[in-house]
């Protein structure tokens, strides 16, 4: 009778001594990439890096390929797509992982700097879904590139060693907080109030009598350290991230917290198992890590842009294929995280049906919100395909879903994939604390969407 009841498995019942062995010098390489690629910049060069050291090399239109080659493509510093060759022909489709690499934050706006009561503060435009409370008094880094007049790329990166100073955004004390409390979590905190504390040094020379002397200070700073000036602003992408790196958390350090697991949790686990692929697989594996996710995969280096394609329609045309035959043909795991049950909050989940920690790779059949409103919803047919790769290959999964019906909910990639004609799912690390500054996973969690990726671009036909 037992075999009739489905039973969900506890990644630690099941994990073999060779994946046991294998979690920890993973989540080391991870705690990396996490510390190394707090913005989608950032992310995309260091997995580059990543790639380079392995072999691949950048694509050029008209490169001759053979089965195992490795190429990227990179879309505007901000976006990256992988491949390795195939064996077979791309008419037979490729197997794609796609993840995206920015993460909720907050942006600089286009001139940001202002000075008031004699301290120097940065305007900001959070961008993705943040809960504004969490992100004031918190150490912040700034990081980001100003293109100056003459048109240089001016990179900032400021606040990751301790040893140099951070920004932050402050808080009212719980002594002054009366009014603010009876708000709503929504209205306490305004997104024109997070603006973060960057001065309070008059400018040298600059006396009493003078005029907007503490933001002139911060403005000679910047001239001296980065060669820019106020107007620069206009032209840059400058953002706060959290300037603390990624912790084990728990005293067994069962999981990792950090900032921007959402998601390259799933971006390092697609990455990494694409780097770890022996040859030629069977069909052409994709990895794409994607920008502007957080915002609806707008913009020329979201998923909505026609980049992915083109490159793909490049490859195809080597081999004499058509693209829109490749893509009818293809398989793509939408790498994305979701949220986790937890117990402190069990009323915004379904229990039978929510993802849970150390359980394995969430599979979502469907995200969206209301009803199913923007999601691609994988048929069944897609969800056995899967289900018989992972049960293959061993990968410990559960369905998840966005919490409990009407509860809210988001979206991911998989919609644009899926509308490209590609068979969709989505696939990642269940979390806890979602577009919080220090989001949480289990580690064996992040393992097995490795897993999960390698096996698809191993196995899926
Ligand atoms: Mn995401
Ligand atoms: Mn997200």
């Amino acid at each position: 009778m037992d075999n009739l009841l489905y039973k969900q498995k506890n990644v630690w019942d099941t994990l073999t001594e060779e994946d046991r062995s294998a979690i920890g010098p993973f989540i080391s390489a991870y705690k990396a990439f996490l510390d190394r690629g707090k913005t989608e910049r950032l992310c995309v060069r260091y997995a580059i890096e990543l790639a380079e050291a392995k072999g691949f090399v950048a694509y050029r239109p008209g490169m001759e390929l053979q089965p195992g080659d490795k190429v990227y493509v990179e879309n505007r510093a901000r976006a990256v797509t992988f491949a390795v060759i195939g064996a077979r022909s791309l008419a037979e489709g490729m197997n794609i992982a796609a993840a995206h690499v920015d993460s909720p934050r907050l942006d600089l706006k286009p001139l940001p700097l202002f000075e008031d009561s004699d301290l120097a503060f940065l305007k900001t435009h959070y961008y993705g879904g943040v809960r504004k409370y969490q992100w004031v008094t918190i150490p912040l880094a700034l990081h980001g590139v100003v293109v100056t007049r003459d048109g240089a790329v001016v990179e900032v990166y400021v606040g990751e060693n301790p040893d140099e100073p951070c920004l932050t955004i402050s808080d009212l004390p719980p002594h002054l907080s009366k009014d603010q409390n009876q708000k709503t979590l929504a209205e306490g905190f305004a997104g024109e109030g997070l603006n973060a504390l960057v001065g309070g040094e008059p400018g040298a020379g600059l006396g009493s009598e003078e005029k907007d002397r503490i933001k002139r200070g911060v403005l000679g700073l910047l001239q001296s350290r980065y060669g820019i000036t106020e107007e620069d602003f206009l032209s840059a992408e400058l953002m706060l991230v959290p300037a603390f790196s990624a912790r084990d958390v728990g005293l067994d350090g069962n999981f990792i917290g950090g900032y921007g697991q959402d998601d390259r949790a799933c971006a390092f686990a697609g990455l990494k198992a694409l780097l770890d692929l022996e040859g030629a697989p069977d069909r052409t594996a994709v990895v794409v890590l994607a920008d502007k996710e957080e915002i609806g995969s707008e913009g020329v280096s979201g998923m909505q842009s026609h980049a992915f394609e083109q490159f793909v329609g490049d490859l195809c045309d080597t081999q004499g294929v058509k693209v829109h035959h490749c893509l009818a043909k293809s398989f793509c795991l939408s790498m994305d995280v979701c949220n986790a049950f937890d117990p402190n909050y069990p009323e915004v989940s379904e229990k039978r049906n929510n993802a849970k920690m150390n359980y394995g790779v969430a599979v979502m059949k469907y995200s969206g919100s209301r009803g199913k409103s923007g999601t691609s919803d994988a048929s069944a047919e897609v969800v056995g395909r899967l289900r018989q790769v992972f049960e293959k290959a061993g990968v410990v999964w559960q369905m998840g879903e966005l919490g409990k019906v009407d509860q809210g909910g988001g979206g991911t990639v998989a919609v644009f994939m899926s509308r490209r004609n590609i068979d969709t799912i989505d696939a990642g690390v269940p979390m806890q604390s979602l577009h919080a500054p220090f989001e949480v996973a289990a580690k064996a969690d992040c393992y097995m969407v490795y897993k999960a990726a390698l096996a698809v671009f191993r196995e899926m036909k």
